[in-house]
């Protein structure tokens, strides 16, 4: 059999990354892989019964077909909930998507032709990667440092970069460092942006999940003209499984995401959307992610104090002031994919770094997350990620 696949299809591989996370899966692997929310603080009790309560209450509603733009009331829920990154929208800015990774996908499909250029972050989100990859872009890499994408490295190719289509960031605690934008930065951005006349689009999933200090303007809050497009989610807030993200942006651009959707799956679903905005009308959704902060903070506390004491003299790590990850750099020599499969031997996993940059390198890196296991095994895990590396050395 010749199949006779499309052209985009060569640029899409399977990720080592989901080879690894299948060996994550085994009980004894200490897992700091993945990116997932703690499942023990999943409101199981009140969402059996707000489920429950849109069935008995809106059955035929909630099992029917509904608008592509989403579910009004629920819409309208998160266009109050964008004040907290100091956006003031109203509901006609929200388009609610199939988690906001849907939102990235629908990003290169309205803006990305073949050889068409993404400007992203060194390193940036792999799974963002990934979707735009289907439309078959050229990568630039953004030289960044703790505060940001460095503004003038980015007017450098700004400048000199043909066909720059899209501006992709993750402002607050990005996967895969955790490190956070300054707000001058933020602002420089949108600047930059107006002025070579270009999308942002803004991918904050984590930003809520702040452990210190107060919750920073968003890219989107410096926006006066319309192009920034923030894609939002519930997945860390509240849980990823009823999948419902959303995309915020002018209604001109906005209006792009909704035809793509229809063409996409016509619809988020109806029965989630409704269970997500009854859950919203019923508990306090900042209440609920109060919780989660508190439990996180004592993992992130846990794990950079145990890799503080472990870790051999040269390693460095961010110092994450929320979300989920912290990234590692250890000496150049040390090739983070080799560790990776010396330390699976300990039973301990984490993502090689690598995988994180669209144009590869940086093999000496790594990203750990910290949400997911409790503080013993945390411990224990990265007691061995030390043994392991101290191996290497
Ligand atoms: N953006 C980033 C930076 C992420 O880390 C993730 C998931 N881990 C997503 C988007 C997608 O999340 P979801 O589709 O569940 O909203």
């Amino acid at each position: 059999m010749n199949l006779n696949y499309a052209k985009r299809m060569d640029g899409i591989k399977a990720s080592e990354i989901r080879e690894l996370l299948k060996l994550t899966q085994r009980p004894e692997i200490i897992s700091f892989a993945g990116g997932l929310p703690a499942p023990e603080l999943f409101p199981v009790e009140e969402v059996k019964e707000v489920m429950q309560e849109v069935i008995e209450e809106h059955g035929r509603n909630a099992l029917q077909y509904s608008t592509t733009e989403g579910y009004t009331p629920l819409r309208e829920k998160i266009a109050e909930r964008m004040k907290i990154v100091g956006v003031d929208v109203t509901a006609d800015n929200i388009l609610i998507t199939s988690g906001s990774q849907q939102g990235l996908d629908f990003t290169g499909k309205i803006f990305l032709d073949e050889g068409d250029v993404v400007l992203c972050e060194s390193p940036s989100y792999l799974g963002a990667i990934n979707a735009f990859k289907a439309y078959q872009p050229k990568f630039i890499e953004v030289p960044t440092d703790d505060y940001g994408m460095i503004p003038e490295e980015l007017e450098k190719i700004l400048k000199t970069t043909e066909n720059v289509k899209v501006i992709y960031v993750i402002p607050d605690f990005q996967n895969p460092t955790g490190r956070t934008w300054s707000v001058e930065r933020r602002k420089k951005l949108v600047e930059l942006a107006n002025k070579y006349d270009l999308p942002i689009v803004e991918d904050n999933p984590y930003g809520e999940l702040r452990f210190e200090g107060e919750i920073p303007p968003s890219v989107k809050s410096f926006d006066t003209e319309g192009r920034v497009i923030y894609l939002g989610s519930f997945s860390k807030t509240f849980c990823p499984g009823f999948r419902i993200g959303w995309t915020c942006a002018a209604p001109e651009v906005l209006n792009k995401y909704i035809l793509v959707k229809q063409g996409a799956d016509l619809q988020a679903s109806t029965v989630s959307q409704m269970t997500v905005n009854r859950f919203l009308e019923k508990y306090d959704l900042d209440e609920h992610i109060e919780k989660i902060k508190a439990v996180y903070r004592k993992r992130r506390d846990l794990m950079l104090k145990t890799m503080k004491e472990e870790l051999p003299e040269g390693i460095k790590f961010t110092h994450p002031e929320g979300g989920l990850f912290t990234w590692v750099v250890l000496p150049e020599h040390i090739n983070a994919r080799e560790l990776a499969e010396k330390a699976i031997e300990k039973k301990v996993a984490f993502v090689p770094g690598g995988s994180f940059f669209p144009n590869g390198g940086n093999e000496n890196t790594l990203r750990l997350n910290y949400s997911n296991m409790d503080e013993e095994r945390i411990v224990i895990g990265v007691k061995r990620l030390a043994e392991t590396i101290k191996e290497m050395l």
